[in-house]
């Protein structure tokens, strides 16, 4: 195991380490192995408090970060991406550990991560209004002003990503926030803070609050003050956020939630390459993947040779230590690993398990990768998002029974087809309801493109300039306009 340096374990709060008011902590868990890494300080409502109010001044009307030039926002945000460059190889080491992710990925996320700082650094100074040909004597145009103080709730897939999605769009658009990471995952989201604060940001702009959801997440949603939050996690949460959000101020909300994703391989396809975009596109970062395609439609032509061959990458994948050369680590925590395994338990009872089912070795949550054949789609793992190392494959026969399925679905985050057929995938695009589509590939998830669900996948966008029009608010103005100058 490698021997990772903890550096912060406390709250951030106002650019200030900080135990919480309760004085509480809480452990956070080495999912390789089930052991303690360390106690982390539990901030609860009293401190999310302090980290709202804290926020609230940097955002004052005269503070140092309100009266900051918005290049110099910019120019902020790319010191921060130059630090995150600077240590990826800790930051990444740090989230294996805490996460369980093969390192290798683990890196290649913080450095993707380094890359949307920079992005939006680069759009600090093009947030543009626009001018508007009203009717009447008068000249209209419209401010792109930053919503205000914004709540962060992370979960603990991606924790850096995640992280970076929220807080990069809203340090460009010159919002001030306060983080609350997955209680799985705070490692990475406190070095963040300390890089931020490096990087020279003004005190407040962002805290950072480890701690439970319905505690410390709870009191960041119910916040008076708090003018939006932005949230990646369950639907279930999602549904209390917007709850809390209607009942306390109508602040902004927008809502990163779960899919139950279809990817659909035609008969056209080339078998190999297509049982490889589905194996990636399920079992990517261990299946805890919002948007992985846990619904893989094989056209009947193809359907027992894709099977065979789906079955066989997967026995093949290499799932032990995180650190070492493998495709998979471990599930994130106990309770993960128990619901996977249940869902687990009851697709061998309802269909054809063709590869893995079972645990892997007995200390740490690792689950061999597992494929189930002749899935129909009343079947719970064809309905219910599992969040593990599975996939399920279904058979069809023409095109329109394959879209009607692949719509059946409350989600709505991502699609893919595979066919060598332009029409086909141009008519798979207009039928398909999902937020992201993916043609001979899956997941290609950019800095530059929007990102996020239809219906119960969520609530607006992220990433590409969607991404950062979250954190505006939009000031018409209009001026009456003389029509000869007055004298
Ligand atoms: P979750 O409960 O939705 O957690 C996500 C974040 O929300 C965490 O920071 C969590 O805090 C916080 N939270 C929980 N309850 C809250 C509340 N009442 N008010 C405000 N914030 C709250 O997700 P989970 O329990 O980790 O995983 C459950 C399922 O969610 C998974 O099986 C998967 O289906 C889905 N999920 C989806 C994504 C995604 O990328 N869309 C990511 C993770 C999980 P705590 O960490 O303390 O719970
Ligand atoms: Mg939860």
């Amino acid at each position: 195991m490698a021997k990772v340096d903890i550096k912060y374990t406390k709250l951030f709060i106002n650019n200030e380490w900080v135990d919480a008011v309760s004085k509480k902590t809480f452990p956070t868990i080495n999912p390789q192995d089930e052991s303690v890494i360390v106690q982390v300080a539990e901030g609860d409502k009293a401190d999310i408090d302090l980290a709202v109010q804290a926020a609230k001044k940097a955002f004052h009307r005269y503070s140092e970060w309100r009266t900051l030039d918005a290049s110099q926002r910019g120019r902020l945000l790319l010191k921060l991406a130059d630090l995150m460059d600077r240590d990826a190889k800790y930051l990444s080491e740090l989230e294996t550990l805490d996460n369980g992710k093969p390192v290798t990925q683990a890196y290649g996320e913080i450095i993707w991560a380094a890359g949307i700082v920079r992005y939006y650094a680069g759009k600090a100074d093009k947030i543009l209004g626009s001018t508007i040909p009203a009717d009447g004597d008068v000249l209209s145009f419209t401010l792109k002003e930053p919503v205000g103080v914004c709540g962060s709730i992370l979960p603990w897939n991606y924790p850096v990503p995640m992280f970076i999605w929220k807080i990069a769009p809203a340090l460009a658009a010159g919002c001030t926030l306060v983080v609350k990471p997955a209680e799985q995952t705070p490692l990475t989201a406190l070095a963040l803070a300390a890089l931020v604060k490096e990087a020279g940001f003004p005190a407040g702009v962002v805290n950072v609050v480890p701690g439970y959801g319905p505690t410390a997440g709870g009191a960041l949603t119910h916040h008076p003050d708090v003018d939006k939050v932005a949230f990646t996690g369950s639907t279930e949460v999602g549904r209390i956020i917007m709850n809390a959000a209607a009942a306390v101020n109508l602040k902004r909300v927008t809502l990163e939630l779960g899919g139950k994703s279809p990817l659909v391989i035609f008969n056209d396809a080339d078998v190999d390459k297509a049982a490889d975009i589905a194996h990636r596109a399920a079992f990517a970062n261990a299946g805890q993947c919002c948007v992985a395609a846990t619904r893989t439609y094989v056209q009947a032509g193809i359907y027992d040779k894709f099977v065979a061959k789906a079955a066989e990458i997967a026995q093949k994948r290499k799932v032990g230590n995180p650190y070492e050369e493998v495709e998979q680590g471990p599930q994130i925590d106990k309770e993960m690993y128990d619901k996977v395994m249940s869902y687990i338990e009851s697709g061998k009872k309802q269909a054809r398990c063709v590869a893995g089912g079972n645990r892997v070795g007995s200390k740490g949550f690792f689950i061999q990768p597992t494929v189930f054949a002749d899935v129909t789609d009343d079947m719970k793992i064809s309905r219910e998002e599992i969040f593990g190392p599975v996939q399920s494959i279904h058979k069809f026969d023409s095109f329109e029974e394959v879209v009607d399925r692949a719509n059946d679905s409350n989600y709505g985050l991502g699609a893919g087809v595979v066919t060598n057929d332009v029409n086909i995938a141009l008519a798979f695009i207009r039928h398909v309801r999902a937020g992201s589509v993916w043609v001979n590939t899956y997941e290609h998830v950019t800095t530059q493109t929007p990102f996020g669900g239809f219906r119960e996948s969520g609530l607006g966008r992220e990433l590409g300039e969607e991404g950062i029009q979250q954190y505006v608010e939009n000031k018409t103005v209009t001026l009456n306009l003389p029509k000869k100058p007055l004298l």
